[in-house]
């Protein structure tokens, strides 16, 4: 029986607290706390048990500080924006309370992603006796436990790691983002970058791209190189692999907005002046892009994410591939929301599920592969992620 604090009321947020509701017998107490209160009690009006709300600026310590002592969690899970981690991980030093993430700290004024500024609180997360669990969504997150399941299972050791990431849904709206637009744009115009041989080779955006054949009926698509942070955290705990890479589907119709969008400059991160007003051009777009947990009820079709991985096993070549389809229509009908929002929530629950009933419990800072892979991919079959594999050699 524990008590969770769920920050950020998108749409991973509406997901996790109904996922956390469904398994009472873990979280006893539920608070969703964000920016604008509206949005939790919305949320909470969806769920039959009583869900508590509260109106939080995560990026104001003191002000966390004074909720979650007024509320006293056993863990707060943030699904706010990478712009918070850093704030919600320091109210949880201040506090004794344990954390869990979706997305690696960033900061608002320079597009760039990586983990250093949250593994450097390693050492003082294990002096209060808490624990942090860095990215436990679905990439990062189930792909990392795919691929710490395939080393214990299948693998002496892992040479090459694809992590394939398909929405063959349709939403039906000329230029929607499936998770909130300000960070889905950001990380996508950035340079691409994969690692080979023990270096990071950098890409222009999409420069890369080749045709994959999904399986289940959903058949070719052109994949893209992105630079994802999984790539970070995966080559440096299993340091046997050689070549690291992080791919995408997008539409072409997808693609030609984009391009246009940032050949006009409405991608930029950075203010302009306009009448005598700074206003930053992205922030300014997400505004007028339809709200991602708006499209549950028009996305139909399935995703597809999962890991082929490369390596040997006794001496002789292995190859293997782990994945999930997940249905836009069957989560529609299970919580209300598309299934990019749902492929999020769901493990964010089980990692928190796999953190309060000690199967994860270890203070300091972690990743999702640092772990026993079996109960996190038992859990997946059983809270509406199953997984599938296929031998290929
Ligand atoms: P949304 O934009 O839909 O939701 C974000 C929520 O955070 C909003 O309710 C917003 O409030 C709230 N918020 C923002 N700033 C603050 C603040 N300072 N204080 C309190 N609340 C704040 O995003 P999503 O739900 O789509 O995504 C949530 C997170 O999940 C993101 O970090 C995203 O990167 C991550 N993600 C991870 C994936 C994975 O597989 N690992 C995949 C998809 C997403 P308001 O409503 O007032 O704006």
């Amino acid at each position: 029986m524990s008590k969770v604090m769920i920050i950020g009321a998108g749409g991973v947020g509406h997901v996790v607290t109904h996922k956390c509701a469904q398994a009472n017998e873990i979280f006893s107490d539920i608070m969703i706390a964000s920016r604008t209160k509206s949005k939790c009690d919305a949320i909470a009006k969806t769920i039959e048990r009583p869900i508590q709300t509260a109106q939080v600026d995560a990026d104001n310590v003191s002000e966390l500080v004074d909720l979650i002592r007024s509320f006293q969690p056993d863990m707060i899970i943030n699904v706010a924006l990478p712009y918070q981690d850093l704030h919600i991980m320091d109210a949880c030093l201040e506090t004794k309370v344990h954390y869990l993430d979706t997305a690696n700290y960033e900061p608002i004024d320079e597009a760039k992603f990586c983990y250093k500024w949250q593994w450097d609180y390693h050492d003082r997360f294990k002096d209060k006796g808490i624990m942090a669990l860095l990215g436990s969504g679905f990439d990062p997150g189930v792909t990392n436990v795919f691929t710490a399941y395939a080393k214990k299972h299948y693998f002496d050791s892992i040479d090459m790691l694809d992590i394939i990431d398909c929405n063959a849904g349709d939403h039906g709206q000329p230029f929607a983002t499936n998770f909130n637009p300000e960070i889905n744009i950001r990380e996508i115009t950035q340079n691409g970058r994969y690692y080979d041989n023990a270096n990071w080779v950098e890409t222009r955006p999409m420069e890369i791209s080749k045709t994959f054949v999904f399986p289940e009926g959903i058949g070719p698509k052109k994949i893209y190189l992105l630079y994802h942070e999984e790539l970070e955290s995966l080559t440096q705990h299993f340091s046997e692999i050689k070549t690291a890479k992080f791919w995408m589907t997008f539409s072409d119709n997808y693609l030609n907005h984009l391009k246009v969008l940032e050949n006009v400059g409405m991608t930029r991160i950075d203010p302009v002046l306009y009448e005598g007003k700074e206003i930053v051009p992205l922030k300014f777009l997400k505004a007028l892009l339809p709200d991602p947990s708006s499209l549950g009820p028009l996305t139909k079709g399935r995703t597809c994410i999962g890991c082929i991985l490369k390596g040997e096993k006794d001496g002789k070549p292995r190859e293997h591939y782990i994945y999930n389809i997940c249905t836009h229509e069957d989560v529609y009908k299970e919580v209300g929301s598309q299934a990019i929002s749902y492929t999020t929530g769901v493990p964010a629950m089980i990692g928190a599920m796999m953190m309060l009933t000690g199967k994860w419990m270890k203070p300091g800072v972690f990743n999702m592969e640092q772990f026993d892979p079996d109960p996190f991919m038992d859990n997946l079959n059983r809270y509406g992620l199953p997984w599938k594999e296929i031998k290929i050699l």
